[in-house]
């Protein structure tokens, strides 16, 4: 049976988010940056103004009431991002700063762990600078060394090389959900089975994920997922790891500090158990009850029902930018979120930026902390527009018309 899904209401939509009804240089604001950063709905911009104006105070700290009230917020937060993921317990959700943060503290706690002198780690070619530069930073640690699951010219992960890629000495695959540059949505069930099959634990960066499709961390079987709030609707300055329980149990912690000990003598400390054990100091409670309520709003919504809007935007938004002249999209994979990067003959990544800025179009130009595609595709960088629940029809073709201004001020 077929189910159709309910569309969107788009323009009651709009009404939630204050920064859509702006002017940019003179002309009426048109996001299409979700990549960067999502906007908030005033749904959780007055979540985290009321927390600061009525429950502000410090969480896990004694018996006021106070405390007591903000650490049931927070943990309730907690279990909304449980909930969100799948996960089977709130002890596998540890609160980090980001997607940047849990992937480092993968690197830096379980990774220092599993990883030897002579070990290899294997990461796809379409990473994230946040998804490599830990494991860098461990492999020249310890003395491992990177090895790459490279990608074909439509930005699809060439999984027929698992099989050589992974030998005796693999420890750990990293992989992106979803790429930042290509859009390209991974296979991440079946590179975890094929991973797990050999002995391999697997750290996915979720960071582009989360926000398009639904995610369900028990049935990718994933090892570690790893994603930021800001890219959800929520704040930055928090994100959140789930980790398979018993990792995060064998794991030893990666800051020391309050809120992490179970007690502390000059002898010997001993820590909390996850996920306290990963979160030394006071965590930014304001956000974490903020993505809860992003939680809430993207769920009110259907993340079916926002995947569906924006594959539509994507599909409209390639088929009119693709007939353009001089005009290269770049990822072209089958299964593709959300993201439209390309460049322009003649005119520089930046300058095109530029140009769309003017019109009141915001979109990011650069290399999208993802250098390494850059080369692979031989390029200094690309402008990238990303769509969200939000994004319209009428907001693509005003920037197909922007592009196209732009090339004929460069001709
Ligand atoms: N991974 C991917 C795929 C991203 O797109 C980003 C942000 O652009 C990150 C990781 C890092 O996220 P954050 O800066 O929120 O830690």
């Amino acid at each position: 049976m077929t189910t159709t899904l309910q569309p969107l209401d788009v323009a009651a939509i709009r009404k939630d988010f204050p920064l859509l009804s702006r002017t940019l240089n003179g002309k009426p604001v048109i996001y299409l940056d979700s990549a960067v950063s999502g906007q908030m709905p005033l749904a959780v911009i007055e979540r985290m103004s009321h927390y600061e104006r009525e429950e502000h105070t410090n969480v896990h700290r004694g018996v006021s009431t106070l405390s007591q009230e903000a650490t049931d917020r927070f943990e309730e937060a907690r279990e909304k991002v449980r909930a969100f993921l799948g996960a089977a317990s709130t002890r596998e959700i540890v609160w980090t700063r980001g997607a940047t943060e849990a992937l480092n503290l993968v690197a830096q706690s379980f990774g220092r762990m599993v990883v030897q002198a002579g070990d290899e780690i294997l990461l796809s070619a379409m990473e994230h600078h946040a998804n490599i530069v830990p494991w860098q930073m461990l492999a020249q640690e310890k003395g491992a060394t990177i090895k790459v699951i490279p990608m074909n010219d439509a930005g699809e992960l060439i999984l027929e090389s698992l099989d050589e890629l992974i030998t005796e000495r693999t420890r750990i695959l990293g992989v992106t959900h979803v790429s930042n540059v290509l859009g390209t949505v991974n296979p991440v069930k079946e590179i975890t089975a094929r991973a797990h099959a050999r002995g391999v634990s697997v750290v996915v960066d979720g960071a582009q994920a989360v926000p398009h499709l639904a995610v369900d961390v028990r049935d990718l079987d994933a090892d570690f997922y790893a994603f930021s709030g800001h890219k959800l609707s929520g704040p930055t300055g928090i994100g959140a790891l789930y980790g398979k329980l018993a990792h995060l149990e064998a794991m030893p912690p990666w800051q020391g500090g309050g809120s992490m000990i179970r007690s502390v003598s000059w002898e010997k400390t001993t820590y909390m158990p996850a996920p306290a054990k990963f979160e030394a100091g006071t965590p930014p409670i304001a956000a974490a009850i903020g993505l809860g309520a992003a939680l809430d709003y993207v769920q009110a919504l259907g993340l079916d029902r926002i995947a569906a809007h924006e594959h539509e935007l994507l599909a409209y938004a390639t088929e009119r930018m693709a007939v353009i002249p001089g005009l290269r999209i770049l990822g072209n994979a089958k299964d593709k979120a959300s993201v439209l990067s390309f460049v322009v003959e003649g005119i520089h990544p930046h300058d095109l930026g530029s140009i769309l800025d003017s019109e009141g179009v915001v979109v990011r130009a650069g290399h999208h902390c993802a250098q390494p595609v850059m080369t692979r595709f031989h390029i200094p960088a690309t402008t990238r527009a990303s769509f969200a629940y939000f994004n319209t029809r009428e907001e693509v073709d005003i920037l197909v018309s922007a592009v196209m201004k732009a090339i004929e001020l460069f001709k």
